[in-house]
Formats: structure tokens, C-alpha cells, sequence
């Protein structure tokens, strides 16, 4: 299965994105991550996209398809994919579709987790992410055991660069100009499943896998 977790920053994407590749036993590509990862290895891809991150605008799609196409060609993908953070605007969309379609294959199903924006400002001021295995945390709504350290994995917690309150703003603005359009393009594909965001981690995630049960029901029992 070929899965796309859409919604704004701070919607929840990275988690339900990691719960949902784990019970399809599905490759979790973050783009977010990715390029996150290449930062700290100082490649010649983080040279070209950290400054776009870091003014929270998208980085060019040139790079970003590119380093997703080959992800997507390893081994670990072939039984299938959640997309985290990507696509995040029409052109990116669309190449997915033709990379997917020269292989046969189709992006099955789109999640669309929808949380209000005082919602998601709330939470993006205050994220805590685990260095080691990227489980956020939120100082006052899922604060961990001990300040500063993993309940996973004992990982270091810190603060993401871009979470200051005007890169905020704009990751949010881009966020409603330039991804929130692909909902309508995935409504038209008969992709969307639209899945409420707010509540507990758990109760989201139960409601994006019933979500994704229910339509696989319905596919077959119409086929
Ligand atoms: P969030 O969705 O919480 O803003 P991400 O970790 O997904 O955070 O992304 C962080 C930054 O990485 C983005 O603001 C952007 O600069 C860059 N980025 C991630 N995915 C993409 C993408 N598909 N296209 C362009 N830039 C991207
Ligand atoms: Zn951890």
C-alpha cells in the first residue's frame, strides 16, 4: 500500500505516519527527516536546502523529488510506503503519481489529519523531538518522564530550529498556499480520507486506521 499522510505542520503527521507504516509493515518516508539527517552528515543536499528550512519555506522541487524518487526505489520499499511531508505541493503530487504509475503501482489511499490552526500553533510552540528516534514530545500536553529525555529510547529531546514562532508562521502560510490545495486534488482522485486531529495520540490513530480499514472494506466489497 502506497499511503500519503497529509495535514499541516504540527497536525501530528510524523507520529501517526511511524504508527501506520509499522502495522502495514510499510516503509515511512519524512521528508522532513530526511533532509533533517542530512544536515547532521553536513551532505552537499543539506548545504542546498538548509536555508530554505531554516526561513520555513519549501525547499526546491528539483532536490526534494529527486532524493524521494531514490528513496523510493531501495529494497524496504517495495511492499509499500507512508508518506510523511511529501508531497507538499501540486508538482511534487504529480510526480509521485508518474514515478508510482511507471512501476505499476498508485497512491491507494491520502490521510488527511485536520486540526484547527490555534490547535496547531498551540502545539508547535513547545515540541520537544527525540534526536535518536524522532518521537515529539510537548512540554505541556505529552511531556516525558524525565525532562529532556526519551521514554522510548533515553535519546536527547531538543528543540527544532525552525519551531521559533515567525518560522512558525511561515511554515504554516506556505503550508495553506501551497499544500493544503492537494486536498481538493486528492478529493478528485477519490483518495481523501479526511480524519480528525485533535484528542489523544492513540484516539487519532485508531481513527486513521479504522479510516483506512473501513475504505479498504469498501473497496472490496464494491469490486
Ligand atoms: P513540518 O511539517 O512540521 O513543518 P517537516 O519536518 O515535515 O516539518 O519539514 C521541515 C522543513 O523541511 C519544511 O519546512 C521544508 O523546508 C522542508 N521540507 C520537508 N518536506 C518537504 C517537501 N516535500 N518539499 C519541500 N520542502 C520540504
Ligand atoms: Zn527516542
Amino acid at each position: 500500500m502506497y499511503i500519503v499522510i497529509l495535514g499541516a505542520p504540527g497536525a501530528g503527521k510524523g507520529t501517526q505516519a511511524a504508527v501506520v507504516a509499522e502495522k502495514l509493515k510499510a516503509a515511512h518516508i519524512a521528508t522532513g527527516d530526511m533532509f533533517r539527517e542530512a544536515q547532521e552528515q553536513e551532505t552537499e543536499l543539506a548545504r542546498q536546502a538548509v536555508s530554505y528550512m531554516e526561513k520555513g519555506q519549501l525547499v526546491p522541487d528539483e532536490i526534494t523529488i529527486r532524493m524521494v524518487l531514490e528513496r523510493i526505489a531501495a529494497p524496504d520499499c517495495v511492499n509499500g510506503v507512508v508518506f510523511d511531508g511529501f508531497p507538499r505541493n501540486l508538482k511534487q503530487a504529480e510526480a509521485l503519481d508518474e514515478a508510482l504509475v511507471e512501476q505499476g503501482k498508485t497512491v491507494d489511499k491520502v490521510v488527511y489529519i485536520k486540526v484547527s490552526e490555534t490547535e496547531l500553533l498551540e502545539r508547535l510552540s513547545g515540541r520537544w523531538i527525540c534526536r535518536q528516534c524522532q518521537t515529539p514530545y510537548h512540554a505541556l500536553n505529552s511531556p516525558p518522564k524525565t525532562p529532556g529525555k526519551c521514554d522510548r529510547c533515553g535519546g536527547e529531546l531538543y528543540q527544532r530550529a525552525d519551531d521559533t514562532v515567525e518560522t512558525v508562521k511561515e511554515r504554516l502560510r506556505v503550508y495553506f498556499a501551497q499544500t493544503a490545495p492537494l486536498i481538493d486534488y486528492y478529493t478528485r482522485a477519490g483518495k481523501l480520507l479526511e480524519v480528525d486531529g485533535e484528542g489523544g495520540v492513540d484516539e487519532v490513530g485508531e481513527r486513521i486506521l479504522a479510516s483506512i480499514g473501513g475504505s479498504l472494506i469498501g473497496q472490496r466489497s464494491r469490486g
